[in-house]
């Protein structure tokens, strides 16, 4: 559905995207994640044609956007980093006025607005004027301009961004309340958002795709972090220099469990090598009876460090 070929932007010397290949699949919700100024606003301007690139291009449904600025302009639905909300006028009057920028037909556009305000819960402020809402709800009105035009993209850049966790909460189930019907494209310098509400992550850093697979993929492909989260009866200092004498263990970190006489340890070894088996033996031959042991899944942040960092050292 979206296709980036080659994507760059610079600015004067700087390149600010760099050569970026990417797809999107129709119904997809992608998590674009990357530190402040990684690139992820340039590259949503870029697809939505409010920027144009250096080098490369982007094709929508086949459409290089360049060319064809007005069809592709009416399947995506944007939300930039600062919605484009005018303060003086009321929330209705605003979103006439979008309607009738994108072209809505006439006879529509009632209908298609009240659709709207009750999709992202802003009827009760309908004639309010915009720079006397919250925060939240004016963000909501920014959504409410996003979907006017019935778009089947939606390209959201940091939708959360100075919202409470309240209204964070919120957003997020708007979002995910959208994703039947839209392809989604969301951007965010926050892990656990991005681990809320997309299926897939692409992780951009200096203007560069270093990831891209599923959280999950991700997880698995990047088993660095070798490690086992385990519950056992006994002294904690015997456990620990028991377990450290295990090959293939590279650390032992333990904490007070709330079981009495147990303690709770996270145990690092070598890459893809299993130690489970002789934490067992070792574990039972000094008379530590192990209540509990498990795998501990690498979370969307420590992929995001590992792989930020492997690009550190790179370029170093
Ligand atoms: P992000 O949205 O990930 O925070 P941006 O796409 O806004 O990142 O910025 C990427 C890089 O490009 C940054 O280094 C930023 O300083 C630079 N940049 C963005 N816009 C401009 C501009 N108009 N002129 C010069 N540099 C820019
Ligand atoms: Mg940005």
């Amino acid at each position: 559905m979206i296709r980036a070929e080659n994507l760059t932007k610079r600015y004067g010397r700087h390149v600010a995207i760099d050569r970026l290949n990417f797809t999107i699949e129709k119904g997809e919700i992608l998590g674009f994640l990357g530190p402040n100024g990684a690139g992820k606003s340039t590259t949503m301007n870029i697809i939505t044609g409010y920027l144009s690139a250096t080098d490369g291009r982007v094709l929508v449904d086949g459409l290089d956007v360049l060319e064809h600025p007005q069809e592709v302009k009416q399947k995506i639905g944007y939300l930039p980093e600062l919605p484009p909300l005018y303060p003086d006028m009321t929330v209705i009057d605003y979103l006439k006025f979008v309607a009738e920028l994108k072209r809505v037909a006439r006879a529509d556009v009632t209908r298609d607005i009240a659709r709207i305000m009750d999709v992202v819960q802003i009827e009760d402020v309908a004639r309010r004027l915009i720079k006397n809402l919250s925060k939240g709800y004016r963000q909501r009105v920014g959504f409410a301009q996003a979907l006017i035009g019935n778009p089947e993209i939606l390209i959201l850049d940091e939708p959360t961004i100075g919202l409470d966790p309240k209204q964070i909460i919120e957003i997020r189930s708007l979002i995910k309340s959208l994703r039947q019907d839209h392809t989604i494209v969301l951007s965010s310098h926050i892990l656990p958002e991005v681990n809320a509400v997309c299926e897939r992550v692409l992780i951009i850093n200096r203007g560069k795709i270093v990831a891209s697979d599923t959280v999950e993929n991700l997880s698995k492909g990047l088993t660095g972090g070798n490690r086992l989260s385990l519950r056992i009866d006994g002294s904690a200092s015997k456990i620990e220099s028991a377990l450290k004498k295990i090959d293939g263990v590279t650390a032992v970190d333990t904490s007070a469990s709330p079981e009495k006489g147990a303690v709770d340890v996270i145990l690092e070894a070598d890459a893809n090598r299993d130690v489970r088996r002789d934490v067992f033996n070792v574990m039972s031959n000094g008379g530590y009876p192990i209540l509990l042991m498990r795998p501990v899944d690498l979370t969307l942040e420590d992929i995001f460090l590992q792989v930020t960092k492997s690009e550190t050292e790179v370029e170093a």
